[in-house]
């Protein structure tokens, strides 16, 4: 079995411990490699890592155009172990090849190439209007990195969420400390290989792994971070803003939603019963963005939700290392169970369950629930208020777009949403009402490295992707040039009160 290691000041090496623990393949249950188990010292080591190449200034004063050069050889060799990051992506957390074959691998290889060519054209100096008032003046903001980044990231999509916090810092110029997820290490451990072999200079990227409770507030407390970047649960995204207050670190949060899809009456039927299939069981629902809540007009329910129950039953649920399985296994026991205590708490809410809710049939190894849809649910359950992060749909019945918004936006969430509609300005101006981060209209889940995505209300704080997110990891910093040099007025208040 493969035995994994930390990488810290451009070093590969053991938890301080020598302790190790496996990884489990949630679709058997097997272990597939040993990983180090951090300490609170070697995350201590690793921020000091960080934060003395960052001060040294070699990768922060180097021009982004020489940093590109440098991280595009990172890209060229993640390009070159595309098949072995899908499967590994596959085996760690149990999303399917198909789809890590498709879309984890090679978007997140792309994204990774994206960001990096965005930052590096990024202005770093922005003019300022003209000043006269009371001399003349030139001003300029300019834009520096932030300095040492922690990148906290979660199981659902662990090697996009390494590439989504490593690349922006990077391209940036500042010095990074990983954090992958406890259940699924090892894709983020094989950015670091890529990383490693592409020489960049020592402390600029570390990598740790270890449990959240200990490393965590090691990252979000000790004084020599800067800046702290999250995807996780709203609970840890504010138990580390709460961690973070101490040192006014600034925080990035990307937390949890409950999505709405809303099918408009007008909606193309074929189109809006998949995606709302697709918005929902997308890798068994773990996603962050998922389209939880579906809002269907009464006029056309019955129509609507006789055709989904005949598609979702054309979810292929199995072996995620199988190239025929549209749906693997939840990520592990402890989700599942979360799962099935939302699947009970539904039907004690009084909603009615119309399929799913069990495991599949004679499937007795893995993580496997069945996708599961409930109607008869009011927005105020529970089961329509709280993130569930399983595949779990809550359908909701309306009479008039207004009461459709309306539940839409009653939600602690903001995160993501779609619109299903012919008529697209239509679904442009509902979707200006729904208060989330991103909406599709006549889409969904398709996200994109040049567009800002994050979360409104407690779906987050900031933005990740795009320019708005690279800018995340820079800071501000306004430089004002005199441009008279006259002595008498270094005290310009009182020269003015005497002129
Ligand atoms: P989680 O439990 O919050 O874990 C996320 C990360 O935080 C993991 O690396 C975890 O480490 C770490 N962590 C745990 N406790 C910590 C602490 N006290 N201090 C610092 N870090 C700590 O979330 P998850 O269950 O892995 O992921 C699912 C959640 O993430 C969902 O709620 C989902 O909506 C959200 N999510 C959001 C987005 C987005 O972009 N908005 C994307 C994906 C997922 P361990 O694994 O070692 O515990
Ligand atoms: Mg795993």
């Amino acid at each position: 079995m493969e035995r994994y290691q930390l990488f810290i000041d451009g070093r590969f090496c053991d938890a301080d411990t020598g302790e190790t623990r496996p990884t489990i393949n949630p679709g058997n249950e097997e272990p597939i490699a040993l990983v180090p188990v951090a300490t609170r010292n070697d995350t201590k080591r690793a921020i000091e890592a960080a934060r003395r190449s960052f001060d040294e200034g070699t990768w922060a004063g180097m021009s982004p155009k020489d940093r590109a050069a440098k991280l595009m050889k990172v890209f060229e060799i993640l390009k070159s172990k595309e098949s072995e990051i899908a499967e590994l992506e596959s085996k760690d957390g149990g999303s399917t090849i198909r789809k890590t074959t498709m879309m984890d691998a090679p978007v997140g290889i792309e994204h990774f190439k994206q960001l990096v060519e965005l930052g590096a054209a990024l202005p770093l100096y922005e003019p300022l209007p003209w000043v006269d008032f009371p001399f003349v003046s030139w001003n300029f903001v300019n834009r520096e990195p932030i300095g040492v980044c922690a990148g906290i990231i979660p199981w659902n999509f662990p090697f996009m969420m390494a590439v989504w916090k490593t690349a922006p810092a990077l391209i940036m110029g500042n010095s990074i400390v990983l954090k992958p997820a406890s259940d699924t290490p090892l894709t983020a451990l094989e950015l670091a290989k890529a990383i490693a072999e592409a020489d960049l200079p020592p402390g600029v990227f570390n990598i740790i792994t270890g449990s959240g409770s200990v490393v965590g507030p090691e990252l979000c407390t000790n004084p020599m971070v800067d800046k702290v970047a999250l995807t996780g649960s709203t609970e840890t995204g504010k138990n580390v803003m709460r961690m973070a207050a101490d040192t006014v670190k600034k925080v990035t949060l990307e937390l949890g939603g409950k999505s709405p899809t809303i099918v408009l009456e007008d909606a193309d039927l074929d189109l809006a019963v998949d995606g709302a299939l697709f918005g929902t069981f997308f890798h068994a629902g773990q996603v962050c963005e998922s389209g939880t809540r579906c809002f269907v007009p009464a006029s056309i329910y019955d129509k609507f939700m006789a055709q989904m129950l005949e598609r979702v039953g054309h979810i292929k649920i199995g072996d995620p290392q199988d190239f025929e399985t549209t749906m693997g296994p939840v990520v592990s026991k402890a989700q599942l169970n979360t799962v099935n205590g939302y699947i009970d708490l539904g039907q004690t809410e009084g909603a009615r369950m119309l399929c799913g809710g069990k495991r599949p049939a004679g499937m007795n190894k893995g993580f496997f629930i069945e996708p599961t849809i409930f109607d008869n649910v009011r927005n105020e359950m529970r089961i329509a208020q709280e993130e569930i992060f399983g595949p779990v749909l809550s359908v909701i019945r309306y009479n008039d777009v207004n009461e459709a918004i309306q539940m839409a936006n009653d939600s602690i969430y903001g995160l993501g949403g779609a619109v299903f509609s012919r008529n697209v300005p239509g679904a442009i101006d509902i979707a200006k009402r729904i208060r989330t981060g991103t909406v599709w209209i006549n889409d969904y889940h398709l996200l994109n490295a040049l567009a800002p995505f994050g979360g409104y209300k407690q779906s987050g704080v900031g933005r990740e992707l795009g320019p708005h997110g690279l800018l995340e990891y820079t800071q501000v910093k306004h430089i004002h040039v005199d441009l008279t040099a006259d002595r008498k007025k270094r005290f310009w208040y009182d020269y003015l009160f005497n002129d």
